[in-house]
């Protein structure tokens, strides 16, 4: 364990750079706080609750290119021209395998708990077999300092989640501020080389401080679905930010996109999708699963909750309480799935 100063702690973030990672950190951009790649480590905002965005934009970026192909589609006076498989024999693709580019060793550097246990999540989503091999690159060698947080805003739930301590794994430093100094405990060898220790240490943090406590119990897929929240979601526009800002929702969608002047070039691109979105249910047909916003939003509780529980053996939300935070019309779903207690 060591007491460091600021300067300390941001030769940290130097040393870091030095050993070729990408640093990703909180700063405050236009009133709002965000994890960027820290170019200037000083920019480092330590004394925030949330951020606007949160490791799956950098684990799990939106509108990631997959791989090019080569088609055979040309364009004719009546349009594209492309040749399906049924139509006119095997169709004559090119796959030319060509991932995007590496973007090396990547750190968070001050992230919070709850962002921690969103990185497991997503860990437990994407490496399981088979591993998706884009989200394995990135993850690869990551570097975590997580930063303790001392107090919540009237939006976390962390701690009714069971998300507000770093699981076992998930730092490699562990940082308590402490006036100006900052107590910074090595919690594996990659941590301890940069620390220049010896030991590594348990992680022994206390629970954040909660403005608003929720028990949320009603979280079985019968119970989630006889409710009602017509009245909660009088104020939804399905927008969809409540996903975007969701550091573990990851759904996608798969999109070919090539230009008109050159069809024939085409990158196959993963794009982010939101459940509360009319297409993300749409198929062939015109026949719609999730028809009405209370499906939607049942859907993404469910999603959260008991189907996270049964697939991953955790839960999908990890209380960062941005979907509540960032909503334009506050919809909190706190009360639907439980009770205020204090
Ligand atoms: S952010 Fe709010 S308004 Fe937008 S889809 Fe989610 S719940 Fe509805
Ligand atoms: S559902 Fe809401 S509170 Fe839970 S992890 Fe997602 S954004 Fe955070």
């Amino acid at each position: 364990m060591a007491k460091l100063s600021w300067q300390e702690i941001l030769g940290l973030i130097q040393e870091l750079r030095k050993r070729g990672f990408q640093v990703v950190g909180p700063s405050s951009e236009g009133g709002v706080v965000k994890l960027v790649p820290l170019e200037d480590e000083t920019k480092l905002e330590t004394d925030y609750v949330r951020t606007l965005n949160s490791p799956k934009d950098f684990l799990l970026p939106d509108k990631e290119r997959l791989f090019r192909y080569k088609s055979t589609a040309t364009i004719t006076s009546y349009g594209l021209k492309i040749r399906f498989p049924t139509v006119e024999g095997p169709c004559p693709i090119t796959i030319v395998p060509e991932y995007s580019p590496p973007i090396g060793k990547l750190a968070f550097f001050g992230i919070h708990p709850c962002m921690a246990n969103s990185i497991k999540y997503l860990d437990k989503v994407m490496l399981s077999d088979p591993a998706d091999p884009y989200y394995k690159a990135r993850r690869d060698g990551l570097f975590i300092a997580v930063l303790e947080c001392a107090e919540g805003d009237e939006y976390c739930l962390c701690k009714s989640v069971g998300s507000d301590k770093v699981p076992k794994g998930y730092a490699d430093l562990s940082i308590r501020k402490e006036g100006d100094d900052f107590i910074v405990k090595a919690s594996s060898p990659m941590g301890s080389s940069l620390l220049m220790e010896e030991s590594v240490e348990e992680i022994e943090e206390p629970s954040p401080k909660m403005k608003e406590e929720y028990v949320i119990d009603a979280t079985d897929e019968k119970t989630i679905e006889t409710k009602d929240p017509t009245t909660l979601l009088e104020g939804c526009t399905l927008c969809s930010s409540c996903t975007v800002v969701c550091p573990t929702c990851y759904c996608s969608d798969i999109q070919d996109r090539f230009s008109l002047m050159d069809p024939s070039n085409v990158e196959r691109v993963r794009m982010r999708m939101s459940c509360q979105r009319r297409s993300y249910s749409s198929i062939a047909g015109n026949v719609l699963f999730l028809k009405t916003k209370n499906d939607r939003f049942k859907w993404r509780m469910k999603h959260k909750f008991p189907f996270s529980e049964k697939m991953y053996g955790m839960s999908g939300c990890v209380g960062c309480g941005n979907c509540i935070a960032f909503c334009p019309s506050r919809i909190d779903f706190r009360s639907f799935l439980g009770r205020r207690v204090a």
